[in-house]
């Protein structure tokens, strides 16, 4: 259950509400930065009836009431100018690595050109081998944020570990977290008190489910701004780096208001079927899209195989303006549509 107190809720009030929860051995949460408590218990008319600061009670069926569409109807995160989970449809894109100027510059230069609002690009890396290109550390992220700057366009990128939160928070527009760390509570934790979105990406293992649950770990720090992001889970076959799952997007939407990209690129791990898969998730009902690019793939320093070039992802694009109307979305352009003036 959740509880809403009025907005004139005095601290004694609260002192007093909360006083005799703890005496009843009513467990309880309060949402930091905002006036929610959570209850697991259902037993609203008796608190309603002796505490007149409570304005509504919403009674919850899911272990992730926070996250779930019984609490909300639906999300829409703002980043800066754009919204992610209203009828644009967000294409987010760049290279899985910063890797020099010249690389980052040519990405965003040509991600304005097509309307494309937002560029990703990873400074500090998760790699299975210690020995990979790891990143290029704050120098990536400074070189990002200006690329960014210089083109008008968001920064989406990893955060790794809470000791680089500072100068994420200075340099990102929106916080990623990888399929590595969606269950590094701590580190959710306190993501759930900074005012800032968090693009929370699904565990290689996890299920839906606890998915939801990592994101009630943000919502109930008090942070609301969180978009999930389906990156494709590990199966029996090896010859796909991930399976993509396509059905946890319709899924994750009949439990959760919070809105969901999808992530092609590790999703399959190839850069030949990115693009259909990109198609297959906005089918689906995703809100937008993660995709790896760069301007020389087979040069890239993490994840050459899934990079699509600039010709490719003008196909990819192509392909979305054909489609979104279908799902009634459009691009974040005036038009409506990404702008493919070369093609
Ligand atoms: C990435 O987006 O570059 C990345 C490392 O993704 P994931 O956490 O999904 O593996
Ligand atoms: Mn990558």
């Amino acid at each position: 259950m959740i509880l809403t107190l009025k907005s004139d809720t005095t601290p004694q009030q609260l002192q007093e509400l909360t006083a005799y929860l703890n005496k009843h051995h009513i467990q309880h949460i309060q949402v930091e930065l905002s006036r929610l408590l959570v209850l697991p218990k259902n037993n609203a008319a008796e608190l309603t009836e002796h505490f007149t600061c409570i304005e509504s009670a919403t009674h919850t069926t899911q272990s992730f009431p926070l996250a779930s569409l019984e609490w909300k109807t639906r999300t829409q995160v703002a980043v800066g100018n754009q919204v992610i989970g209203a009828d644009d449809f967000s294409v987010i894109a760049g290279p899985c690595s910063v890797e020099n100027e010249e690389q980052i510059y040519a990405v965003a230069e040509y991600l304005h050109s097509r309307g494309v609002p937002y560029i990703r690009g990873g400074a500090y890396k998760p790699r299975t081998s210690p020995y990979s290109f790891r990143g290029l550390g704050k120098k990536g992220l400074i070189l990002l944020h200006n690329a960014a700057k210089t083109y008008n366009l968001k920064v989406v990128t990893e955060i790794m570990d809470l000791h680089l939160l500072d100068e994420l928070m200075e340099y990102a527009d929106v916080l990623q977290v990888g399929s590595r760390n969606m269950q590094n509570f701590y580190m959710l934790n306190e993501l759930g008190k900074q005012n800032k979105p968090v693009l929370l990406k699904r565990g290689m293992h996890a299920k839906a489910k606890e998915w939801l649950l990592a994101a009630e770990y943000i919502l109930s720090g008090g942070n609301e701004q969180v978009v999930l992001c389906e990156r494709g889970i590990r199966s029996f076959d090896s010859d796909m780096r991930n399976v993509m799952d396509i059905g946890v997007i319709p899924f994750v939407k009949q439990l959760s208001h919070l809105p969901v990209i999808a992530d092609p690129s590790h999703g399959t791990g190839d850069a030949s079927r990115v693009t259909a898969m990109a198609m297959a998730a906005a089918a689906a009902g995703a809100d937008g899209l993660m995709v790896e690019i760069h301007p020389l793939p087979q040069q890239a320093l993490s994840d050459k195989q899934q990079a699509l070039s600039f010709d490719e992802f003008d196909i990819l694009l192509e392909r979305l303006n054909a489609l979104l109307p279908a799902v009634n979305k459009k691009a974040p352009t005036q038009s409506g549509v990404f702008k493919l003036q070369t093609l």
